[in-house]
């Protein structure tokens, strides 16, 4: 598939009720410190380079953050502290992004979201899950020539991960690789390539404010890669 047209498609996607009226809302409400700038308001597709060797799999777009910019985890916490780790790593052109037309540019990694859609606290639900699942699958089949590692940020991109690679005939270890920080499992595509799979805790405040992610422990994963 094009990577463009595949963004196009998932960026009018309305599959799950719940989520649309959410993202719809969110963007009608908005939050005041934005309220002078336009909201995305739908499906947020991959950022990044088609062709990039590292992919990172996140949880879903944040309200006021990815949902607002229409570009994966910027204009949140959560983005400062990857776009930090990534720009420190060399996989991003700046240490941090606002909005959508700063100029931020990934090198050499792509981010997407297993759920496209922002949820109500950040909490997708089971069907919510499998109903966007597709969109990864196409995802992972553009990056797949390309990748060398894919990160993932918490259980559920892990989980939507090993989900998307062994629908895609890869081969997963047994029993399957569980998620943690700094967790490792080797995958292998269809075609016999080698692919790292990588976890690290997610970026949220959740994690990051309490230190249960320190930015040592980012960095450690992002030069792992
Ligand atoms: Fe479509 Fe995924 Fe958004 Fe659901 S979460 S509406 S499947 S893009």
């Amino acid at each position: 598939a094009d990577p463009d047209e595949l963004a196009a498609r998932i960026s009018v996607c309305r599959a799950c009720e719940r989520l649309v009226a959410w993202r719809e809302q969110v963007a009608t409400q908005k939050r005041a410190a934005f309220a002078d700038q336009p909201y995305w308001g739908r499906p947020v597709p991959a950022l990044g380079p088609a062709d990039a060797p590292v992919l990172v799999v996140g949880l879903a777009p944040a309200a006021h953050g990815a949902n607002r910019t229409g570009r994966n985890f910027t204009g949140d916490r959560s983005g400062d502290w990857l776009y930090a780790a990534l720009h420190r790593g060399g996989f991003a052109t700046q240490a941090g992004s606002t909005h959508a037309g700063d100029g931020l540019e990934l090198v050499g990694a792509r981010i997407v979201a297993p759920v496209r859609c922002a949820p109500p606290q950040n909490k997708p639900t089971t069907a919510e899950k499998a109903t966007c699942a597709p969109w990864l699958d196409r995802d992972l089949a553009i990056s797949e020539p390309h990748l060398r590692s894919i990160m993932c940020l918490g259980s559920i991109g892990w989980d939507a991960t090993v989900a998307a690679v062994r629908h895609a005939g890869w081969q997963v270890p047994r029993p399957k690789p569980r998620f943690g920080h700094g967790a490792r499992a080797t995958l292998v595509t269809p075609t016999g390539r080698q692919v790292d799979l990588v976890g690290c805790y997610h970026v949220s405040q959740q994690n990051t404010f309490t230190g249960r992610l320190t930015e040592a422990m980012l960095d450690e994963v992002v030069a792992s890669l």
